[in-house]
């Protein structure tokens, strides 16, 4: 029997947990917003490898959500993320209200410039201050000397890494790779919104960037033709929506005419009313 991870709520009540393990115990932490998938998971499971103390924070941040109605349907399930968690090897779920990170009177975001102008940045005004913002606070309150994100969500890795580094936060910032269904699809909270018909749909996304990872390794560097083939592949697909298919540098999420190493795609779209988005690097040498 796996023991189950201790729920907190504010970080005293983490502080405390702390000091009561062994001096110099290392922590990690894993920030989600719950609806907890494999993708979490292989991120709790490198921390649980990594530190002595993992901590996954489960809130959902009203902050980073520019429709209302996005915020109400976003996948809530503690009681099942708390079991998933545990079992991956978290000793500390943390769980705090709204009023815990966002106190009366609350009146500070953290704005990063430049590499958040634009692709989620242009298609969800306020999204990125409100995740650089939330990032901030969690990293102060639990003060953790690993702290774990996803390749996947490949732009708000870049800015987090910037901020760690420009507001000197605590830690270090660890990415981990993206984990996919068996069929392609990048895991997601959100894929439980999709239909059964929409769900078939959304693989095109990896169909599409596997198909640009391809091409690339038959000797295309030509980023504008390998964007147009992807965008063709996907916009055969009727319950899906392209937002933007760009082959981006992977520091500044810049477009580029040529894909060199590191170059990475990156995709949006609507499957019926569910945003998705994915990430590939181009190069067949690239661990994805
Ligand atoms: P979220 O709960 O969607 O805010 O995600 C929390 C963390 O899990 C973020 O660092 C994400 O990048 C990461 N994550 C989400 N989906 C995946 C995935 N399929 N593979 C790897 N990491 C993921």
């Amino acid at each position: 029997m796996i023991a189950r991870a201790a729920v907190v709520t504010t970080p005293a009540a983490w502080r405390d947990l702390r000091a009561a393990a062994q001096p110099g115990a290392s922590a990690g932490l894993v920030p989600t917003m719950g609806g907890l998938h494999e993708g979490h998971l292989s991120l709790i499971r490198r921390a649980a490898a990594e530190n002595d103390l993992v901590v996954v924070s489960v809130f959902v941040n009203p902050m980073q959500f520019g429709d209302p109605a996005d915020l109400e349907n976003y996948p809530r399930s503690l009681d099942r993320d708390l079991d998933l968690a545990s079992d991956a090897g978290a000793s500390v779920v943390y769980a705090p209200a709204v009023e815990t990170i966002y106190p009366a009177r609350f009146a500070t975001s953290v704005h990063v410039s430049g590499v958040t102008e634009r692709w989620e940045g242009e298609s969800r005004p306020g999204h990125f201050d409100g995740v650089a913002t939330v990032v901030t606070i969690l990293l102060n309150q639990i003060r953790p000397d690993r702290a774990y994100f996803g390749e996947k969500d490949w732009q708000q890795l870049v800015l987090i890494r910037g901020m760690h580094t420009d507001l000197a936060l605590p830690g270090t910032i660890v990415a981990c790779p993206t984990v996919r269904e068996a069929d392609g699809l990048a895991m997601s909270s959100r894929n439980s919104r999709l239909s059964d018909k929409e769900r078939a749909a959304a693989t095109v996304l990896w169909r599409a960037l596997t198909a640009m990872r391809e091409m690339t390794g038959t000797g295309e560097a030509d980023a504008l033709k390998l964007a147009l083939m992807g965008a063709i592949i996907i916009r055969r697909e009727p319950a899906v929506t392209l937002d933007y298919l760009q082959v981006v540098d992977p520091e500044t999420l810049e477009p580029v005419d040529i894909v060199r190493p590191g170059s990475r795609a990156i995709v949006a779209a609507m499957v019926g009313s569910t945003r998705l988005i994915d990430t590939m690097a181009l190069h067949l040498d690239e661990v994805q």
